[in-house]
């Protein structure tokens, strides 16, 4: 079964509210196994949420709305649904004492406008909110022959939760076909996708019933293999035997199978071996250091090191002979190594990394652009120094810096 979600108010569509329900929701759905194939914002207006209604009852099996069940002028979902589908709204007695009694609880006097909110759709069941004054509306039924499974759900993030926990959720057991999805993802690092993609898209594309979708960020990819069958073991099998396939085509480039992070990674091979790290950084300030660290327990492996941005840190922390640095530049494939070679002695550590470069936007010169990165990792069997010229901002360059680095080591390693 499929599922799309309609996400209402015009909040949603400014640069300043987020619409989180649609990710809690498809994550629900999914694990009972429903894919849900469209997700739509729509602002606080009758005319836009009747269209989104009457488009999504004939494209889905199942369809949330979630917000505009408040009592205010700009509420509109349940008679934009109503006028949609072509059902009435009733006001139901039972929910207005409900409500009532809410309010008199508190020592409260309910306003007019609150009584909307026990307007139900004909053939609706109430789904009681516990949390808040907004009652959630199920309707099973049939729209131009086909059966479709309708929920309003309150807008509120914490309402929204509890209801769909408690009401929704078996009722969607009770209805739908036991079916499960498997996910697996695979992860490259500085790879080009283009050229991921050349390899593997042979081999997925004769795998029809595993949907694979291929995300880009700064020196990672990730291939996901997304499953659905009747059984898990099913889903699963199948998802394995591709990924097994894929794995055999890319070798060592795929660094996790389990959605490790590369830091991870990293900690568990340096750990196995029982070695240790150390740093020195030009221009990524500290962001290997950080990501490294990010893990707990990478006191084990990660000994420390240094910013050394200025010339004169190079030298003074990473040894990096001045004469060095005047004959070739701080952005040097010389410095690179040298950084990497110096903090690596100065810490005594297993490895030493050094990274210098020119992130930008400004600094960069015709033989040396924004964008260029030397990156050297010294161990005891040499140095080895990678050039590479990223693309991107700052903030995208200096991370491409820190993958490619960690990616080095973990060449290293494997
Ligand atoms: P409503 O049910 O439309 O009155 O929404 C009430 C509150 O819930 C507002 O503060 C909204 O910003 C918040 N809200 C509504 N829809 C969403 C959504 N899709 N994701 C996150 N918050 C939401
Ligand atoms: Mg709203």
């Amino acid at each position: 079964m499929n599922a799309e979600i309609i996400a209402v108010g015009s909040e949603l569509l400014t640069p300043h509210r987020q619409d989180t329900n649609s990710l809690y929701l498809t994550e629900k759905l999914n694990d009972l196994g429903v894919e849900v194939r469209f997700k739509s914002i729509v602002g606080d207006d009758v005319e836009g949420l009747t269209a989104a209604a009457k488009l999504a009852m004939r494209r889905s099996d199942i369809i949330i709305f979630s917000g505009g069940l408040g009592p205010t002028e700009d509420d509109l979902t349940r008679e934009a649904v109503a006028e949609g589908l072509g059902l009435k709204v009733q006001r139901d007695p039972a929910v207005l004492a409900k409500l009532e009694e809410r309010f008199a609880k508190r020592g409260m006097k309910m306003s007019a406008n609150n009584a909307k909110q026990a307007d139900i759709l004909t053939s609706a069941t109430v789904m009681p909110n516990p949390l808040g004054t907004a009652p959630g509306q199920w309707i099973a039924g049939k729209y131009d022959g086909e059966e479709r499974l309708l929920m309003l759900l309150p807008g509120p993030p914490h309402e929204l939760k509890a209801l769909f926990e408690a009401e929704c959720i078996p009722r969607l057991r009770a209805r739908i076909p036991p079916q499960h999805i498997a996910i697996r993802t695979l992860k490259m690092a500085m790879m080009p996708e283009s050229q991921v993609d050349a390899r593997v898209a042979p081999i997925y594309k004769t795998y029809t019933d595993v949907q694979t979708t291929i995300l880009a960020g700064a020196g990672e990819i990730q291939l996901q293999l997304r499953c659905r069958k009747d059984s898990l073991a099913e889903a699963e099998a199948r998802v394995a035997e591709l990924a097994e396939k894929i794995e055999d085509e890319l070798g060592d480039a795929i660094f996790s199978r389990k959605g490790e992070t590369i830091e991870q990674i990293v900690s568990y091979l340096l750990q196995m071996r029982g070695m240790t790290l150390a740093v020195a950084e030009s221009c990524t300030g500290g962001l290997l250091a950080e990501r490294i660290t990010s893990l707990s327990g990478s006191s084990r492996y990660f000994l420390g090191g240094a910013v050394v941005y200025s010339n004169e840190l190079k030298t003074q922390f990473a040894n990096v002979p001045k004469a060095m640095i005047d004959r070739h530049g701080a952005v040097s494939r010389e410095v690179a190594a040298a950084m990497a070679e110096g903090i690596r002695k100065r810490c005594v550590a297993s490895y030493g990394i050094g990274i210098t470069g020119v992130a930008g936007p400004s600094g960069g010169t015709e033989q040396k652009p924004v964008g260029l990165v030397y990156i050297a990792l010294a161990g005891e069997e040499g140095t080895q120094v990678v050039e590479r010229n990223f693309p991107g901002d700052r903030k995208r360059i200096r991370q491409f810096a820190t993958q490619q680095a960690l990616e080095m080591i973990r060449r290293a390693l494997v």
